[in-house]
């Protein structure tokens, strides 16, 4: 089904991309702006399109000089205070240069399960897009409490996905595709396509190993499979792959969308 599945990507209507803190943050930096130029020409074509960004907790930490993930949880929720600033302040410019102005919008996960914050957080995301902005999302990470956390911005994107009901969700890292085992590993096997019913047995999916994020292929996997039983189809793969990605070309791992999901425009 591949190739035929694939160049309906540019049907979708309505996208959310969730780059990864290891994709834009450090030597990588770099990255953010060919990312931005393929959402601003994505946007340029009417699509509707949401980011979720990761990387306020590195990048704040960068910037207040302190070692990562080796401090106490009270001073990274402080560091994601400054990073998510600096952040916001990327976007802006960035965007800005293509006439596209970039809302803030940060979450916590009662914001995506519980009423009345739910149906709220769907309005209010429904409006950005209908006033053409760009909504940026992370977690609230400065007042998430620990039990509260999300975890992973993996899962964020996909519930949001599910939440505001969109076509396609495009989960970028450092890995251009999931593979049956680490990709490091001998005999690993890039994974082209995940039917929405198919079992993943005997397939091993790693943690992340960049020591920047908190997302790896297993929390991927988790996160697509969620998007793709409620009828968003999923892609995964490398953030320098974005463009090719939403052309419909053949790369990273495509996960089909249930056909059973209830009212929805299937791609
Ligand atoms: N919300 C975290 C941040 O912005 C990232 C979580 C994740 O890595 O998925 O740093």
């Amino acid at each position: 089904m591949s190739a035929h599945e694939r160049a309906r990507i540019s049907r979708a209507r309505r996208i959310v991309v969730k780059v990864g803190s290891s994709s834009i943050t450090g030597d990588r930096v770099d990255q953010i702006g060919p990312l931005v130029e393929t959402l601003a020409a994505t946007h340029g074509r009417g699509v509707e399109v949401v980011l979720v960004s990761s990387g306020a907790v590195p990048s704040g930490m960068r910037h207040l000089g302190l070692e990562e993930k080796q401090v106490d949880l009270a001073t990274q929720q402080a560091a994601a205070s400054v990073g998510q600033n600096v952040l916001a302040a990327i976007y802006r410019e960035t965007l800005g240069r293509h006439d596209i102005f970039a809302g803030q919008v940060l979450l916590t996960e009662g914001d995506l399960l519980d009423e009345p914050h739910r149906s709220n957080t769907r309005r209010t995301i429904n409006r950005l897009l209908d006033l053409r902005t760009l909504p940026i999302v992370n977690e609230n990470d400065t007042v998430a409490t620990h039990g509260l956390r999300f975890g992973d911005n993996d899962r964020l994107a996909a519930m949001l996905s599910v939440l505001i009901r969109a076509d396609l969700l495009l989960l970028l890292s450092d890995i251009d595709a999931l593979y049956t085992k680490p990709p490091h590993l001998p005999g690993a096997v890039r994974i082209e396509d995940i039917g929405w019913d198919q079992p993943l047995d005997g397939m091993e999916f790693g943690k992340s190993e960049s020591g920047v994020g908190t997302g790896g292929a297993d929390t991927k996997v988790t996160a697509a499979r969620l998007a793709a039983a409620a009828g968003t189809a999923v892609l995964v793969t490398a953030t320098p792959l974005a463009a090719d990605a939403l052309r419909g070309e053949h790369v990273g791992t495509w996960f089909e969308p249930s056909p059973q999901a209830p009212g929805r425009i299937l791609l």
